[in-house]
């Protein structure tokens, strides 16, 4: 008999399994989506940084193109107003001279270039120079990051997203938005992106990153499936039950059916021993009949209508417990005879009993002696006489408190049978009552029909067995039955 632990067991880690797998999927997925979502904002991070930096590029070109013309003297000084990122314009003419000694340098290099080239990178304060050498005026413009970026196209909320961004250049970062801070060494997941601006002359680079702790898997959901998953088992576990339950009841009616077969059986056999009294009757009677022609001057026609009335009795008698028994003998059982596995048939016995030993708070024992063995036997009978001692005995133990119930069935072997004892810890059956069990209609039992013992003992001879009853010297009863091993079997066993 298995524990409910034991019984529950499969099905908690079925769900186990199957949370696991859905906790799984549902963090792959939310997973994925905040990756999606991350790379999508750090892309168009990158590309509204890079659209200003070209910027700045333009308003160079610009302002070299410009300062040629004779239109507006100094175009420059209007910049500030338009991008407030331009903190600054500085100038030189031909003639004219930088006020920083390393720029004329610079100015050589953006001439080499042909493009504009950075100037002093200054990330503490967010600033940089961007110098573009020109004929015949150079331009310095000093920017300041922040005011640089289009906030209103901006895709996070630089305060709120968990998402950090910075601008880097040679190692330093000017931090855009702090995002919760990247915690490297935080478990979770971490997602990245890192790209240079998309102008030459400004090669800063974009770096987005972001921190993805464990508080922010789809607990709702896994929680929800897990729930779900139990709910679902729960189901399928009580549609199983009922099913078992079912094949039970089933089993234990045709058990039932047979069993009432096999008694009317026993019945009517008793029944035909009870005809066999009036023909002993009838056989006193033609005796007296017989006793009377002895007489002097006997009455010979009473004699043979006594004669005649006895005999035709007789016969009716004799034909009438000739038909019973024709109609309730029981097949031969040797014909029918298969190598049955003993203990497998115990257990079914078990099984087929299970809610009725818990009912009883019982947990019945089975104890294998020796190695495994197959008995001849046909298979219905020997059910029928496992289930008769497994109900004797529960009908036994119903008699002493819970605590003290104790049933053990032992299967063991010889060279020649096998034999499965029962043992109950019932009151055990009286040395006066013991000699008689087996009789038909021997009872001691308020209801009992005296006919289970009966029709066991028959049904175990029947197979070439024996049934036999004995009260152990510490308590109860134990029955046991012996059935010839199956002739592979026999051979094999010492
Ligand atoms: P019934 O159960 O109808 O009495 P049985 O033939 O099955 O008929 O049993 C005959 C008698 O044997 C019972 O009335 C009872 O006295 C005795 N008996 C059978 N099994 C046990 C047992 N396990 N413990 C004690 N007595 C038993």
């Amino acid at each position: 008999m298995r524990s409910s632990l034991q019984r529950l067991a499969p099905w908690l880690l079925a769900w186990l399994i199957l949370t696991l797998v859905g906790a799984l999927v549902l963090a792959r997925a939310e997973l994925g989506a905040l990756r999606a979502a991350f790379e999508t904002d750090a892309r168009i991070a990158h590309r509204l940084l890079s659209q200003q930096v070209v910027q700045h590029d333009a308003v160079l070109a610009t302002l070299a193109l410009l300062s040629g013309s004779t239109t507006e003297a100094r175009p420059e000084e209007r910049l500030p107003s338009v991008y407030p990122q331009i903190l600054s314009v500085q100038r030189r003419e031909r003639d004219g001279v930088w006020a920083d000694a390393r720029l004329p340098a610079l100015e050589a290099q953006s001439r080499q270039l042909n493009r504009a080239v950075l100037g002093e990178v200054d990330l503490s304060r967010g600033r940089y120079q961007l110098v573009l050498g020109a004929e015949p005026v150079s331009y310095l413009l000093l920017i300041d990051i922040r005011s640089m970026v289009p906030w209103s196209e901006w895709p996070l909320a630089p305060d709120a997203s968990p998402v950090r961004v910075t601008l880097d250049h040679a190692g330093q970062p000017f931090v855009l938005q702090p995002g919760d801070g990247v915690r490297a060494s935080a478990s979770g997941w971490h997602f990245e992106f890192h790209k240079v601006l998309a102008a030459p002359s400004q090669p800063l680079v974009a770096n987005v990153s972001r921190h993805v702790g464990w508080g922010e898997l789809p607990w709702r959901w896994i929680v929800g499936w897990a729930f779900g998953v139990a709910v679902l088992l729960k189901g399928a576990r009580t549609l199983l039950r009922q099913r078992h339950e079912r094949r039970r009841a089933q089993e234990l009616l045709r058990l039932g059916q047979v069993a009432r077969l096999n008694t009317l059986g026993e019945l009517a056999a008793g029944m035909a021993h009870e005809l066999n009294q009036p023909l002993t009757a009838v056989l006193a009677n033609t005796q007296a009949a017989s006793r009377l022609l002895g007489d002097e001057s006997p009455d010979l026609t009473t004699v043979r209508q006594a004669m005649t009335h006895a005999v035709n009795q007789a016969r009716r008698a004799c034909e009438v417990v000739g038909r019973l028994r024709r109609a309730v003998e029981r097949p031969d059982l040797g014909d029918q005879l298969q190598p049955v596995n003993l203990e497998e048939a115990a257990r079914k016995a078990l099984y087929l009993l299970e809610p009725e030993f818990r009912r009883h708070q019982l947990t019945p024992r089975v104890e294998v002696i020796g190695p495994a063995f197959q008995v001849l036997a046909e298979p219905v009978a020997l059910e029928q006489i496992i289930h008769n001692l497994l109900m004797n005995a529960l009908q036994a133990l119903d008699t002493v408190s819970a605590s003290e119930r104790r049933l053990t069935l032992s299967l063991d072997s010889t060279a020649s049978h096998g034999c499965l004892t029962l043992r109950d810890s019932g009151p055990g059956i009286a040395p006066e009552v013991l000699p008689r069990i087996f009789e038909p209609f021997f009872t001691t039992r308020d209801g009992g029909l005296g006919l289970g013992l009966s029709l066991c003992e028959t049904l175990a001879c029947g197979m070439g067995g024996a049934l036999t009853a004995a009260t152990p010297a510490s308590r109860g009863a134990e029955f046991c039955l012996t059935l010839p091993l199956a002739p592979a079997l026999q051979s094999a066993v010492p």
